[in-house]
């Protein structure tokens, strides 16, 4: 199923509007509240008992005290999606075939531009459950972009006058948001050390502790991103995003953006929002043991436990690039405009500006362009 939005004034396409939150119509200007549209929607679907009843069920989860005794993961509420999707979807506005792969739930139609939102790949157990909305507008992207080409005393001129832009993108990401309860247990011995004179003496004097720390943590809303095409590490990068304006999803926020549904379901990402947390709680416990002259840890047992995960859509601005024959990627968060990416760099420009420097070794230069010899740009 194809959902569009008319303006009921004039009829045109409306999108998602990141200066007024709303849907708006770029021909007469008039705007709708989508968390309004949402609750008028919702009382239409007020028949379909299973809605509530998955609500409900939802928020009770949601409410469940965090400090049950049980040690293994929550079972994964979402089932997994269907394969072979053999639909097709046709454009409201002209009746253009639209082209999309099996992971697109938003596109804009290729023919008469129109936002397209493919509901049936956003609804029922495959509905995300939030999405923050885009803060940053494309123009504002573009805008960050173009600086962000002409920064850096290092960057090459040609690559700061021209106008790269092949294409810019408004992308939801698909993420889950992890919920997870650690226990941590560790015993160490430490030592304090104190030298001391007496008469003709000097003194070591070496005190042994034996340490032990137990710790209960909950963490809430772990990000771990979901799309194979984006690369985990510079998602990761991303971060942080602001759950102040985490909303509940709506489909009218996709208006106007690309967005995906998720490659890798939230039990296939756990080894890996489980190993970060893991590196979160070892280091919590590590900063509580202080004051020694040497801690040695000899036992040490982290549990960590899965209490809900929930799929989320963020939104990244994507800029595709060319630069010496290759195409590269420039990454923003699109709600706070965080900028992940080095401009290139130019090498005659280091190799100058080195030089200059009095006093700088041989060693020091064939060293930092041996560094400089590959892809830098990440
Ligand atoms: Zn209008
Ligand atoms: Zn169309």
């Amino acid at each position: 199923m194809v959902t569009q939005y008319k303006c009921s004034n004039c009829g045109d396409n409306m999108v998602y509007d990141t200066i007024s939150g709303a849907l708006k119509c770029h021909s007469c200007g008039r705007e709708d509240n989508i968390e309004q549209m949402a609750r008028q929607h919702n009382l239409d679907d007020s028949l379909d008992g299973m809605n509530k009843e998955d609500k409900e069920a939802a928020l009770k989860s949601f409410n469940k005290d965090y400090s049950d005794p049980f040690n293994e993961d929550e079972p994964s509420s979402h089932s997994t999606f269907v394969e072979d999707e053999v639909a097709e979807y046709n454009c409201n506005n002209c009746g253009a075939n639209i082209i999309t792969d099996k992971q697109t739930t938003a596109t804009k139609c290729s023919f008469c531009g129109a936002a397209v939102v493919l509901s049936d790949r956003l609804t029922g157990n495959l509905a995300p459950s939030y999405v923050i909305p885009f803060m940053i507008s494309k123009s504002q992207a573009q805008e960050a972009f173009k600086k962000w080409c002409k920064k850096g005393l290092l960057t090459p001129n040609d690559f700061r006058v021209a106008d790269r832009i092949k294409d810019i993108t408004g992308l939801y990401v698909p993420f889950w948001l992890f919920d997870l309860n650690g226990k941590g247990e560790v015993k160490a011995t430490c030592t304090r050390v104190r030298t001391y004179t007496r008469g003709d003496w000097i003194y070591t004097e070496t005190k042994y502790y034996h340490v032990y720390r137990k710790v209960d943590l909950n963490y809430k809303r772990i990000p771990c991103d979901a799309s194979k095409k984006m690369d985990d590490k510079m998602m990761d990068r991303l971060e942080p995003y602001s759950y102040a304006r985490l909303n509940s999803f709506e489909m009218p926020y996709l208006a106007g953006y690309i967005a995906e549904k998720y490659d890798f379901t939230d039990q296939e990402l756990l080894p890996r929002v489980k190993t970060r947390a893991n590196s979160y709680i070892d280091s919590y416990i590590r900063s509580t043991i202080t004051g020694y002259s040497s801690v040695q840890i000899n036992s040490k047992n982290i549990n960590i436990r899965n209490r809900k995960a929930d799929y989320t859509l963020l939104p990244v601005w994507l800029v595709c690039y060319d630069y010496n024959q290759a195409e590269h990627n420039f990454v923003m968060n699109g709600q706070t405009g965080k900028i992940i990416g080095r401009p290139p760099i130019s090498r005659a420009k280091i190799a100058t500006w080195l030089l200059g420097i009095s006093g700088l070794s041989f060693l020091l230069l064939r060293l930092i362009t041996f560094f400089l010899g590959g892809d830098f740009l990440w």
